[in-house]
């Protein structure tokens, strides 16, 4: 390999940026030379790409967002969307690649790599944790932060109206930034999608005495399919206890942007690191993960189509400190 392009693709996250800089900084330390691509995989099929020295990457880390730009690309779900992909990489002499983005992203890298016999290595950019086989992904601390920084400010109000509070985060399918973000914050419940199938959540709130000795109370509800988001629980407390004084609130996308942690810098600059030495060492299509601490290589494959579970010792503490 003599070359490496990079690319964000899908949603942006926090920390891709510090992402960016070590694959290039490493690539370079290694005698390689980089391209950045731009738009995710439509660069790679219009041919928007740049050589990235080392400056190209300089005063970035702090930065939310990505420079590279990410964006959703149909053509690339198609084999002559990817087959004018491989053309612009032969044209421009790439001989592998490295996709920092989420599941989808991964799933299009591990589909690209097979059909041509190229070197992709997945980077787990995304503020939803979804991706299995690393602890946290990037950009996922920096939301979580972000989320706790914004229930800070709704407890205040809440406290002072003697409120009850759906506030709604992101996840996709993943409830780890409710669950997490409901404990740091010390809210009351979390309604994640892990849980659906088991007890009706709301029920389980109400019944376990809300309200009994508190003046205001918040629950975090995953955005997702499955639980229905904010609204739906708001408006059955509505319905069915008509006695509560209920608001909701969306996060939305404030929560995911700011500049990144001190945690998803670290994280993004141990595995964009570790990618470089992962195409050196000749590995492919695997995404790197950090696990315990420790550097894992792990199949596309594995890091993407499997459920990441929900850690259960995670739902009995909040259970526990919210009486
Ligand atoms: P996030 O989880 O943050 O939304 P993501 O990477 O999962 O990020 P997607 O929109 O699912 O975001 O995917 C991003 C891009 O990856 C798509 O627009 C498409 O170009 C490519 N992609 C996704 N799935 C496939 C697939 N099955 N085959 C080829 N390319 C794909």
């Amino acid at each position: 390999v003599k070359c490496v392009g990079i690319l964000t693709s899908g949603g942006d996250a926090p920390g891709m940026n510090a992402a960016i800089r070590a694959v290039t900084r490493a690539a370079i330390y290694n005698g390689l030379q980089v391209k950045g691509i731009y738009r995710g995989y439509k660069g790679l099929i219009t041919g928007e790409i740049q050589e990235f020295k080392s400056q190209n990457v300089s005063n970035i880390i702090q930065l939310g967002g990505t420079i590279l730009k990410t964006a959703r690309c149909k053509e690339f779900l198609t084999p002559e969307g990817r087959k004018v992909a491989h053309e612009t990489m032969v044209k421009e002499g790439i001989d592998a690649l490295v996709v920092i983005g989420g599941d989808g992203s991964l799933t299009g890298a591990r589909i690209f790599a097979q059909e041509y016999d190229i070197p992709c290595i997945g980077l787990p950019g995304t503020i939803d944790n979804d991706l299995f086989g690393t602890d946290t992904t990037i950009g996922y601390d920096t939301a979580l932060n972000t989320i706790l920084e914004a229930v800070d400010k709704i407890r205040d109000t809440a406290t002072s109206h003697e409120r009850l509070f759906f506030i709604e985060v992101m996840g996709r399918d993943a409830g780890f930034l409710a669950l997490n973000g409901a404990i740091a914050s010390g809210a009351e419940a979390a309604i994640i999608p892990e849980c659906s199938t088991e007890v009706d959540q709301l029920e389980e709130f109400i019944k376990s005495g809300y309200r009994k000795s508190k003046n205001s109370s918040i629950v975090i509800v995953a955005e997702s399919e499955i639980t229905g988001g904010a609204m739906h629980y708001a408006e059955r407390v509505k319905n069915e206890y008509p006695q509560y004084d209920v608001r909701v609130t969306i996060l939305g996308h404030l929560q995911r942007g700011g500049s990144p942690s001190a945690h998803d810098r670290i994280l993004a600059s141990r595995l964009g690191a570790a990618s470089i030495d992962a195409i050196l060492e000749g590995q492919r299509n695997v995404m790197i993960g950090i696990e315990n601490d420790q550097v894992v290589y792990v199949p596309f494959t594995k890091a993407i189509k499997n459920d990441k579970p929900i850690n259960k010792e995670l739902v009995n503490v909040l259970r526990t400190l919210s009486i």
